[in-house]
């Protein structure tokens, strides 16, 4: 027989709704029909009544989130995709340009341009974690960083951080 989590001694009645964890008669209560254990009560009534954030609500942020992986995935293809012709036509890249700086700086932004397009490409279609919670944040920390996108990626930035945007992420 398993015991209540607040009662060493008593056998536990029922697992609350939300934690799963046992308790006794004594202390789950019914909320909206569901049994519950106290602490699962209050976060939930803390919701209800809008003083903590929803964790089911996704923030209106993940839209521009993903609109803005999109751009950057979109744009580092281009980068490879001109590393390419690059590459391709670096015999006849005119009298500025030798065929050997031609072939390294295609090849360089083809690797870059490939090697950064994927972790953008795949980020919409991650699942909802805490550590794609912080794999998102990386992602948007690394735009700023390297690419000067600075006006994008501080408002983001700053929902992102948001508690909603935490909440649905899986933080408490
Ligand atoms: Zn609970
Ligand atoms: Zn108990």
């Amino acid at each position: 027989m398993i015991d209540c989590a607040n009662h060493p001694s008593i056998p536990a009645a029922a697992v609350c709704a939300t934690c799963g964890r046992p308790y006794c008669e004594q202390c789950l209560v019914e909320v909206l029909g569901q049994r519950q254990c106290g602490p699962c009560r209050d976060r939930q009534l803390a919701v209800m009544q809008g003083y903590a954030p929803d964790p089911a609500a996704r923030p209106p942020v993940w839209r521009w989130y993903v609109a803005f992986c999109v751009l950057m995935a979109l744009m580092y293809l281009a980068v490879g995709a001109l590393g390419g012709v690059f590459l391709a036509f670096a015999d006849q890249m005119g009298p500025e340009m030798s065929p050997l700086e031609a072939r390294i700086q295609g090849g360089i932004m083809l690797g870059l341009g490939l090697l950064f397009t994927i972790p953008y490409a795949i980020a919409p279609f991650l699942p909802r974690a805490r550590w794609t919670w912080v794999y998102h944040l990386v992602l948007i920390g690394f735009c700023m960083s390297s690419c000067a996108c600075i006006p994008i990626g501080l408002p983001l930035l700053l929902f992102w951080t948001k508690p909603e945007t935490r909440a649905w992420f899986g933080y408490a």
